[in-house]
């Protein structure tokens, strides 16, 4: 199949966004959007540097992706609309797996309305994607990173360190019944966009996705807010299967496995139970897992960690690129 029938071939038939004017089939899409800010981002994809055939089916290939998008609008507090994706599909991947990666992005999409308004498509040696997300967010209403102050309680969505126990019992070959759980949060997580946005009422909140560990997440509020972040860890929320795993890799998966796209945010003390309202509403497990200072000496943001008597920095560990 070539480009031109490809194009086609993932071409929506309706658009549900009300500002899309032009979609896919011209030089480039044209949306007006007047009220609202807008919020856009970009991820890219590489094939065994971000997902492997081994441990994915196409569609899980596409769906993840999507969901790391669209986890980025959540983490901004804003509502995504639109997403373009750029391909580049070397010769081992056949037509019908790259539109099964479609079809993951595209499952995704519909449940949050999201459409796909263009893209590229080009052959190369690697599988990459390149995906665009737009989304939008009441005037100055965007979350960012540096809105933490001293004071605030600090809270994650979910459980964490489950798609890294996903992850470990895929290339493992643990796979049970009741590793399926596992294998499901790593292959498709989900973002957080109901809740995020069913937080708009509140007045300042600071968020950040759990894509790279709650230990780099922190950090990143603490340095962009001057701050200091003390997380607990007897409070930080995981699955009860996840015990079946050793200290050391729970350990491990909680603070620095990421990939789970839950979200963490501080909030001031007064708002907390409008937090907690907001996540019974949208049907959101919510966690109060430490809170924030302000050290004297720690002028740049540092994030400590309480494990019984013992405060330890938690230094940050992700995966970090060009390293
Ligand atoms: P041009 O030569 O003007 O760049 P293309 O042939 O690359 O046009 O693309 C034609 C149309 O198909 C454009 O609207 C483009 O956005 C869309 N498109 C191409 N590749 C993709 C893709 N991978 N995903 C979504 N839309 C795509
Ligand atoms: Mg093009």
């Amino acid at each position: 199949m070539d480009e031109f029938s490809f194009i086609n071939s993932i071409k929506p038939s309706t658009y549900r966004q009300s500002s899309m004017i032009k979609g896919i089939g011209d030089d480039a899409a044209v949306i007006r959007e007047s009220a609202e800010d807008i919020v856009t981002a970009v991820d890219v994809f590489v094939e065994n540097v971000h997902f492997s055939r081994e441990t994915m089916n196409p569609f899980h290939i596409g769906y993840r992706a999507l969901a790391a998008n669209l986890s980025d609008m959540a983490a901004m507090g804003a509502t995504p609309t639109y997403y373009l994706v750029g391909a580049v599909v070397p010769k081992n991947w056949s037509s019908g797996e790259l539109h099964e990666i479609f079809k993951g992005m595209r499952h995704l999409a519909d449940k949050y309305a999201v459409d796909l308004i263009g893209g590229d498509t080009v052959s190369g040696s690697e599988l990459t994607f390149s995906i665009t997300v737009f989304g939008k967010v009441r005037k100055d209403k965007a979350r960012y990173r540096s809105a933490a102050r001293p004071g605030d309680i600090v809270f994650v969505t979910g459980t964490l360190g489950d798609s890294q126990a996903g992850f470990h019992i895929l290339t493992n070959n643990q796979q049970s019944e009741s590793n399926s759980y596992f294998i499901k949060k790593h292959r498709m997580p989900t973002p957080q966009i109901e809740f995020a946005n069913a937080l708009g009422g509140i007045n300042r909140l600071s968020l950040n996705d759990i894509s790279d560990g709650l230990a780099n997440e922190a950090r990143e509020i603490a340095e962009a807010s001057k701050v200091t972040i003390n997380l607990l860890d007897e409070a930080i929320p995981t699955s009860s299967n996840l015990n079946q795993f050793s200290l050391s890799l729970q350990h491990q998966w909680k603070y620095f496995g990421g990939e789970d796209f839950e979200l963490m945010g501080t909030v001031a003390e007064g708002e907390w139970a409008r937090v907690e309202e907001t996540a019974e509403k949208t049907n959101t497990l919510i966690t109060k897992v430490g809170n924030v200072t302000l050290n004297e000496h720690d002028k740049h943001g540092e994030v400590y960690l309480f494990q019984g008597v013992k405060k330890q920095v938690l230094k940050k560990e992700g995966y970090t690129h060009l390293k």
